[in-house]
């Protein structure tokens, strides 16, 4: 756990460096620790060291959690697959999803979100490597989708989220090809009205990449927790 402040302060390190040479400001880049599966101790410590945006992917897992941390005045954000059953604990206890997609789970997360809340953040998640196993709508679907979601009252829409393939070399043709596609996408649906200022992509391997290409938010877990044992 005393590595904790280390790393994080390690991939900030990394943050700036590729910010420096993508020429872009630290300050446009948002850094989300993903804490799926590590446990509230992990989250505090990381808390500890300055960190305030966390993500988690699992509710049954994440809810114990953040009652336990409520004091903290955490922001937290959900960035897993989302069932219909599970969208109201969604609505009621997070700032953010990144994970939409399908209208239908924006929907209910719209109806479901508490009046007392402010709008649920959330972005439009795109399965921009194509591949069958991954979620997220496809880079034909997202326009479409972007405006329903857009236009539900009690959500905002901020943007796009992408988990690309894995790839060998992180800086290689493919991965910033995936990021750049990305890019092109939210551009364009900025240029259709729509006032987005999220591009939600990068981890542990491949932030670099993605920040190069324009990412605004970067979700780390291993580089910041370790290993996860369970995936
Ligand atoms: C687990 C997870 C991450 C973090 O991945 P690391 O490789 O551990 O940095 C980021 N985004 C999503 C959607 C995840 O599920």
């Amino acid at each position: 756990m005393t590595t904790i402040p280390a790393n994080l302060q390690a991939v900030i390190q990394r943050i700036a460096a590729a910010c420096a040479q993508a020429g872009r400001d630290p300050a446009t880049v948002c850094l989300l620790a993903v804490s799926k599966t590590w446990p509230e101790s992990a989250v505090r410590t990381a808390a500890g060291a300055g960190q305030r945006a966390f993500g988690e992917s699992y509710v049954q897992e994440a809810l114990p959690k953040m009652a336990a941390l409520a004091g903290l005045m955490l922001e937290w954000h959900f960035i897993g697959p989302l069932q219909s059953n599970k969208t109201r604990p969604v609505a009621e206890n997070f700032a953010w999803v990144h994970s939409i997609e399908r209208l239908k789970i924006a929907e209910r997360l719209s109806a479901q979100r508490p009046a007392h809340l402010p709008p649920l953040n959330v972005c439009v998640e795109v399965n921009v490597s194509g591949e069958a196993s991954k979620s997220g709508c496809t880079l034909d679907e997202a326009p479409a989708l972007c405006h329903a979601v857009a236009a539900l009252p009690r959500l905002r829409l901020r943007g796009l989220m992408a988990i690309p393939e894995p790839s060998v070399d992180e800086m290689s043709a493919l991965a910033r090809r995936h990021f750049g596609e990305m890019r092109t996408l939210y551009d364009a649906l900025n240029a259709e009205g729509l006032p987005l200022d999220t591009l939600s992509m990068g981890m542990s391997h491949d932030l670099e990449a993605a920040i190069m290409e324009g990412a605004t938010i970067v979700r780390v877990g291993t580089a910041i927790f370790g290993e996860r044992n369970s995936t």
